[in-house]
């Protein structure tokens, strides 16, 4: 449904726009920047930034050509198949799927509460559906539905050898807004002179954050990125399986309900993409709902136990009210 291509003009940037929870790769626009004298910028997800700067030491017209590498944020990437089975809850069939739009913005509601846009064939009649992600199954991104087992094996959180990182401000401050902000890490001194002048002349509206502001809006992406990667890269080396080399170490050091959760986690990702395939075989998409709500419910049970330890039983109750009246 979605592929890489190369934009050659402001509209057809703004055409490409959007996020896009699905697998891609870039095979056919390496190809092009091979054949095409002139210069690029590429943007992508941490593992393809990273790959792109090791080609680049190994390819010189690849070095000379891009010039510039903007960065996602990434917390995980998507099968093809989250589309479809979120198309299949609204009535759109596998196969029947002809667009989606990941995150449509829903105007009167804070800018990470927002809507999944859905166009495709219902009783051969084209229709376009939008559902705000919550009322859907496998939106939790904490749960991880769909997602590759590489995913759980890179330690880059914040796209670390990418010219400019970009991605969600999501935090009190800042969602307030449903059109979005984002956070922005410059690391390439031409592009901070570029973002200067658009501060100066009023095209760019940026607030001047310290550190922990960043490290805030992702602070659940450190935990299972980062922190947390350590007990799966244990994991693996206790059964002898192969894992890649990461900067992150192998340990067994971290809080008991935290394991759970991250087993938990590596269970509702496998069984999502079993069950799935079980659903289509039996073009019964209560099958895949039934399986996975099991395990989605262990998971909200497991964070209010999580939620018990670390604030007392009276804190829980607060903390779960104060979220109902927000
Ligand atoms: C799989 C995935 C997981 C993400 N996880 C997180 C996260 O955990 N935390 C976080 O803060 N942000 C995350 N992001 C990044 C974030 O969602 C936005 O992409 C970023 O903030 C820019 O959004 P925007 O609406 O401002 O960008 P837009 O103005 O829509 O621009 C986005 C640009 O990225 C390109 N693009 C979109 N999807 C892809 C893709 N899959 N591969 C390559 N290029 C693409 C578009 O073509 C467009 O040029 C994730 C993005 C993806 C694709």
């Amino acid at each position: 449904m979605f592929q890489y291509d190369i934009s050659r003009s402001v509209d057809e940037i703004k055409a490409g726009a959007k996020t896009k929870y699905y697998p891609v790769e870039l095979s056919k626009v390496l190809k092009i920047v091979k054949d095409t004298p002139g210069k690029y910028a590429v943007i992508g997800i941490p593992s393809f930034i990273m790959a792109l700067r090791l080609l680049a030491e190994q390819d010189k017209v690849i070095k000379e050509r891009i010039k510039f590498t903007v960065g996602l944020i990434c917390g995980h990437q998507k099968s093809s198949k989250f589309s479809e089975s979120l198309a299949w809850q609204v009535g759109i069939k596998p196969g029947n799927l002809k667009h989606i739009d990941f995150r449509k913005k829903l105007l009167d509601k804070p800018a990470n509460n927002y809507g999944v846009e859905l166009t495709g064939m219902i009783n051969e009649k084209e229709v376009t559906i939008i559902k705000p992600t919550k009322e859907l199954l496998g939106q939790n991104w904490g749960q991880g539905f769909f997602k590759p087992i590489a995913s759980d094996f890179t330690d880059d959180v914040m796209n670390v050898t990418a010219d400019i990182t970009l991605g969600d401000a999501w935090l009190p401050e800042y969602t307030q807004d449903s059109k979005g902000n984002n956070v922005v890490v410059v690391r390439n001194p031409r592009i901070d002179d570029l973002i200067k002048e658009g501060i100066r002349t009023g095209m760019l509206n940026l607030d001047k954050v310290d550190n922990e502001t960043i490290f805030r809006s992702q602070e659940s992406h450190y935990r299972h990125t980062h922190d947390e990667l350590a007990y799966r890269l244990y994991k693996k080396d206790k059964v002898n399986k192969w894992r890649p080399l990461t900067i992150v170490q192998s340990s067994n050091d971290i809080p008991f309900l935290r394991k759970k959760v991250q087993d938990l986690r590596e269970e509702i990702s496998t069984e999502s993409h079993i069950s799935y395939k079980k659903a289509v075989e039996l073009d019964d998409l209560d099958y895949f709902k039934d399986e996975m709500e099991k395990l989605s419910k262990k998971y909200v049970l497991l964070y209010k136990l999580i939620l018990i330890q670390n604030k007392g039983m009276f804190g829980s109750v607060k903390a779960i009210v104060k979220k109902w009246e927000l």
